[in-house]
């Protein structure tokens, strides 16, 4: 007797493109999308605060999306192993569809659950739907993953397209006996005292509509500028697209053809193509997020930490205009200009020697488009630990940043204006004894056996 089908939505919250969502509607069978809401399966990083309040928004857009259409959103918490199992039993569901994740972690999970449902009889299958390009269909000649992003992205570009978004369906048909789910309320994913998330209400609108609206507005306005401009943090010239991409509200495939389509999104579409770069580097690493790659800088000796110059650095305290303008960015809206993450992430670990981890998880925290790759990824990019990453040596002088990239001030003056008034805050370091400090640090890396 068939049953019900089951869409697991994870990082894909929306209804048009999503792959697994399609074939759930192709068996003509009533469809019930479950979220499940997973701090408990063991390796599974619990999600930032930023990122948290994120996804309240991004559910209760799904869940409405879903309701129109004639369908329903079911939501469980706990160990997505067990949760998902009694959720197919509540629905006497006969099959479950799921887009793919790639951190390790969650494939250990996914499979888990796809071999035991199979044994119930239950049809389960997963799609493509959060990378453009399957990891394990790009390696090097030699089947290896590659660690440059040149050569890499080239190979992906060398094979098949990404292929043709899907449309968004009209109706779904919901289950005729439904089944308990939790309240999105209940599960306090919103701040409440202190209630610190008015400047992200502000700033953002989480779902799918605002995202499509989003890439529309940017492929008409803003695509053309993008590669003078994507590296001034004033100038709102890159497409904030960051957090939907991260939430899957709109797909990868969806923003690659519509880019393509739009006829001058080359530089825009390669930084699509770092996106892949690091999920593909994190299906291959797990431990992308606690272990250096190079593990040549397991050798670097940080020194003890010092919490109360973390904290200048997380509070946007540290005397340096665009480093401080930059982390009250991130903390007033979740967001921070990719220049400045850089430069920030750089004065940490290089002028600061603060291991890059710390600021990672700051970041994880605070950011609403913290990505288990993205994030610890670029991280060890900046470290120089990473993949293709920039070297150790290379240390960005955070005044000359500034100079160079927000010539005229504005956006310090938005984020950190005593940086512009008579009497501006005065440096917590001195950039010529800790950048050689740093260097001296590095050596043990280069006398350490390569990894
Ligand atoms: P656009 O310039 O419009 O780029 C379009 C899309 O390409 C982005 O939305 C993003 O998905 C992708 N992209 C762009 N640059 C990169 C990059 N360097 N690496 C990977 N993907 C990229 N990005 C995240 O999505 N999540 C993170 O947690 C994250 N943490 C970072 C931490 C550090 C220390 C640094 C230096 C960068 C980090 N980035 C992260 C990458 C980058 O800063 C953001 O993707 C970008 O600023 C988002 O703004 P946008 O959408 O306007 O970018």
């Amino acid at each position: 007797m068939p049953g019900p089908s089951i869409v697991w939505f994870r990082d894909d919250l929306r209804l048009a493109d999503n792959p697994a969502l399609r074939a759930a509607l192709d068996r003509d069978e009533p469809v019930i999308g479950l979220y499940v809401l997973d701090e408990e399966s063991p390796g599974v990083r619990p999600l930032g605060g930023a990122a948290r309040w994120w996804l309240h928004g991004s559910l209760a857009s799904l869940a409405e999306r879903l309701a129109e259409r004639g369908g329903t959103l079911v939501l469980r918490r706990g160990p997505a192993a067990q949760v998902v199992k009694k959720a197919v039993a509540d629905a006497s569901a006969s099959a479950i569809f799921w887009n793919r994740r790639y951190g390790g972690p969650e494939r250990d999970v996914d499979a888990g659950l796809k071999s035991d449902l199979r044994e119930d009889g239950v049809e389960v299958a997963s799609f493509g739907g959060s990378v453009l390009f399957e990891p394990w269909t790009v390696t090097t000649g030699a089947g290896t993953p590659y660690s440059v992003y040149s050569p890499f992205w080239r190979a992906c570009l060398a094979g098949p397209p990404p292929r043709a978004p899907l449309p968004e369906p009209r109706e779904i048909a919901g289950p005729r006996h439904p089944i308990a789910s939790d309240d999105l309320d209940d599960w306090d994913l919103l701040p409440q005292k202190p209630d610190w998330a008015g400047g992200l209400r502000e700033t953002w609108e989480p779902g799918e509509p605002a995202a499509r609206r989003r890439l529309r507005e940017f492929l008409a306005d803003d695509i053309a500028h993008y590669g003078k401009a994507r590296d001034e943090p004033a100038a709102g010239a890159t497409s904030l697209l960051s957090p939907r991409l991260r939430w899957g509200e709109v797909s990868p495939h969806t923003v690659w053809h519509e880019g393509v389509e739009s006829g001058s999104a080359g530089k825009f579409l390669s930084e699509l193509g770092w996106r892949e770069f690091a999920w593909h580097t994190l299906f291959h690493f797990p431990d992308l997020a606690t272990k250096n790659l190079r593990r040549e800088f397991d050798a670097f000796p940080w020194p003890r930490l010092q919490p109360s110059r973390l904290e200048a650095w997380q509070r946007g305290r540290t005397g340096f205009a665009l480093v401080d303008a930059g982390m009250r960015e991130l903390w007033e809206t979740g967001y921070m200009h990719n220049r400045v993450r850089m430069v920030a992430a750089s004065f940490l670990i290089k002028n600061l020697l603060i291991d890059w981890r710390r600021g990672e998880q700051w970041f994880w925290d605070t950011l609403v488009d913290a990505d288990a790759a993205n994030n610890p990824f670029n991280w060890q990019w900046v470290a120089g630990s990473g993949a293709d990453a920039a070297p150790y040596f290379r240390i960005f002088n955070p005044e000359l940043q500034a100079k160079k990239f927000d010539p005229d001030g504005h956006y310090v003056r938005q984020w950190a204006p005593e940086h512009r008034s008579d009497e501006p805050p005065r440096p917590m370091v001195d950039l010529g004894e800790t950048r050689r400090a740093a260097l001296d640090a590095y050596e043990a890396v280069k006398r350490a056996p390569r990894g």
